[in-house]
């Protein structure tokens, strides 16, 4: 089993690299991607466990893209050089951006009687990207609410009282960002943009002119003829297919380790794909079956 979407405690997860890379490996995992949000401050370390416990561990990241649908596009970037200096000063400005939405997040709750310290929000970022997330366990620690999803739904889902837009790239700049970083940009869980089977491919269209190169098809909220649709365009579009569970600890408890990749398709041959950039990479020989 592989996943290649999962967040560490440099994002919104709960598990630190070292510990997510573990579990893993308790789990079986031959490899997984590290894709947290708008940082890739968690990947030496998920890189040096991974050589520690024979866990493949691909340096990814989550990118969020304004467009002009009503869900969320998010980006995902494999193989990006977690090191490229272009790609650290980029997102060290956008979790910038992410502080600063916190700190009015936090000032929104005051105004409306729910006094949560924003220190204590930042202090449970760490020095990952804030996000709505900790401000929610802000508020569960505080007894606020009684659960992390109680959070959103009062305070923090789009239109609730605390609400604040997020600054994002475009699709453009964000998949621009990913490949000049080395990186293969991939439409993350395409469900959560809410789109018609036809406006799925006039988006996809769009987004490959820009250089994505692959879609999640395999994600823990799809089903099965989402599943089955993805794969179509996938193939009518020569993507590479990629699948990840969207692991976030006890952020998210429902969500598992392990993407459920159906048995359908060749692990090896998904990361050969990734790997290299395309979906020819991955053709076998005769001898190799
Ligand atoms: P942000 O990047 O600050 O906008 O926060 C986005 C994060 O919040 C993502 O990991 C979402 O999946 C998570 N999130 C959004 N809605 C909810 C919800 N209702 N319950 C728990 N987590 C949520
Ligand atoms: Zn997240
Ligand atoms: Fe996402
Ligand atoms: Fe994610």
């Amino acid at each position: 089993m592989i996943d290649l979407h999962t967040h560490s405690t440099a994002s919104d997860g709960t598990l630190t690299p070292e510990e997510l890379v573990d579990l893993a490996a308790e789990k079986g995992l031959r490899a997984i991607a590290l894709t947290d949000h708008d940082t890739v401050g968690g990947i030496s370390a998920a890189l040096e466990r991974g050589n520690q416990r024979r866990v493949l561990v691909i340096p990814g990241v989550e990118l969020g893209a304004c467009w002009n649908g009503d869900g969320e596009m998010h980006i995902l970037g494999y193989h990006v050089d977690h090191q490229h200096p272009f790609l650290l000063d980029r997102l060290s400005w956008l979790r910038a951006r992410r502080r600063e939405r916190a700190e009015k997040i936090v000032s929104r709750l005051h105004e409306i009687g729910v006094p949560v310290s924003g220190d204590r929000v930042l202090q449970l970022a760490g020095s990952g990207s804030v996000g709505r997330p900790h401000v929610a366990r802000a508020l569960l620690e505080t007894g606020y609410v009684q659960s992390v999803s109680e959070a959103f739904d009062r305070y923090l889902k789009a239109g609730a009282p605390a609400f604040l837009e997020k600054f994002q790239f475009t699709s453009a700049e964000a998949i621009e960002l990913i490949t000049i970083s080395g990186g293969v940009a991939v439409l993350a869980h395409p469900a959560t943009l809410r789109l018609s089977p036809d406006g799925l491919g006039a988006c996809l269209e769009q987004l490959i002119n820009e250089g994505l190169r692959g879609i999640e098809v395999y994600w823990s909220k799809h089903d099965k003829s989402e599943i089955s649709y993805y794969e179509q365009l996938a193939t009518r579009y020569a993507l590479i297919i990629t699948g990840g569970s969207d692991f976030h600890g006890s952020n998210k408890p429902t969500l598992e380790l392990g993407a459920k990749l159906n048995g359908h398709v060749d692990e090896a041959y998904m990361l050969r794909a990734l790997q290299r950039g395309n979906t020819l990479a991955g053709i076998r020989t005769a001898e190799a079956n």
